[in-house]
């Protein structure tokens, strides 16, 4: 049993593990987001009790009723984040509380009850306690978090939930990239926008994820890997690159910059950009948060005063820009090439993340094991 904001989460851990030698098997060659850890964390709310039916138990599939209003109306929101093994073998998860403070503001967009902060940091460390040995210590592994929330009112009619099922699942992960850090192609969408003024785009929410498919297709038949957004409006402002923020580096060496769009309302707040900013200034970099049109960029890459484009996400951590395609023509930077201010980004806050650098910011959440 395990008592944090007076929530107590009780331990029901599966009787009989995954023998080791199944464990290192699937753990091989795992892929993304494609295996799960023998445990999940499961609470329940509802108005009169709160928070309450709080357990871990083993992870197994789901019943719903078919009229429950989450699967009609979309009423959820998610998180994503990293336990990750540590140089002298040990587990850390990264900012759980700056994920915890996410999860809470994207629950309220979505008019879901708000989950205590120290509860979703316990839950996690219950998780990654009890699977410990699913977290894998190869180079750009991570044992993937993901916590979720969905209504469970059953009703078609259109309504906040006053039944919600929180849910906290871990997925052993490997390397995003097969062969390395690879520069991507992005096609700019005009046709289609992710998110609007006053929308959800600042919430993780699913419905932004299912809205962005068509786009993906579509860039895809442009015979580009993802697609970059740009603002509703106007599209003429860079916002986002498929469900990872964007930054540029203008100009090089020391007297470089990196200027990340603005967070407007219509773009997520990455937990990774905010790391990169802060780190970006240590390693003696500019760093600036202001608005970025298409055609600064073009101009900026045509003149050289923009160097280098990069995505970045929790997932795949940096992710550089090679080639950008549009309706009205392209562009390619740094030749194809991840550029160095990037992969210098990238360097320093995996560093971090696996305990071979000092934390300055207490970005590490240690995990005891026992
Ligand atoms: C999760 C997400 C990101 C990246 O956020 P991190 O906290 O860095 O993982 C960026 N954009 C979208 C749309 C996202 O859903």
């Amino acid at each position: 049993m395990s008592t944090t904001a007076g929530i107590r989460i009780a331990v029901h851990p599966v009787k009989s593990r995954v023998p080791a030698a199944e464990r290192a098997r699937r753990l091989e060659n795992p892929g993304f987001g494609q295996i799960f850890s023998e445990h999940m964390v499961s609470l329940r709310w509802n108005a009169k009790e709160g928070w309450h039916d709080a357990q871990l138990t083993a992870y197994a599939p789901i019943s719903l009723d078919p009229g429950t209003s989450f699967l009609h109306y979309a009423q959820g929101v998610f998180e994503g984040l990293k336990a990750f093994r540590q140089v002298d073998g040990s587990i850390a998860i990264f900012r759980p509380e700056a994920h915890a403070a996410r999860f809470r503001r994207s629950a309220r967009r979505l008019a879901l009850p708000e989950l205590p902060e120290d509860v979703f940091v316990e839950a996690l460390e219950l998780l990654v306690r009890h699977d410990h040995e699913w977290v894998p210590s190869g180079p750009e592994q991570s044992f993937y978090l993901r916590p979720f929330m969905f209504a469970t009112d059953i009703g078609l009619g259109v309504h906040a939930g006053t039944e919600v099922t929180c849910l906290f699942i871990a997925s052993p992960s490997g390397s995003y990239f097969t062969h390395g850090v690879k520069p991507v192609s992005v096609w700019l969408s005009t046709e289609y926008t992710r998110a609007a003024p006053g929308g959800t785009g600042d919430a993780k929410f699913g419905g932004n994820y299912a809205g962005s498919l068509i786009a993906q297709a579509q860039a895809q038949r442009e015979g580009c890997d993802t697609v970059v957004w740009l603002d509703a409006a106007e599209h003429a402002w860079v916002e986002e690159m498929g469900g990872m923020n964007l930054a540029f580096v203008f100009g090089s060496g020391d007297r470089a910059r990196v200027v990340t769009p603005a967070l407007t309302g219509t773009l997520l707040p990455g937990i990774t950009r905010d790391s990169l900013l802060r780190l970006a200034v240590d390693l003696g970099y500019g760093a600036e948060e202001r608005r970025v049109s298409v055609e600064e960029w073009r101009k900026g890459n045509a003149d050289g005063t923009v160097t280098e484009a990069f995505a970045c996400g929790t997932a795949a951590v940096i992710t550089p820009v090679g080639e950008v395609k549009s309706s009205s023509g392209g562009w390619t930077i740094g030749g194809g090439k991840p550029g160095p201010v990037a992969m210098r980004l990238r360097k320093a806050l995996v560093d971090i993340q696996r305990g071979a650098a000092p934390d300055p910011y207490g970005w590490r959440h240690p995990v005891a094991l026992s």
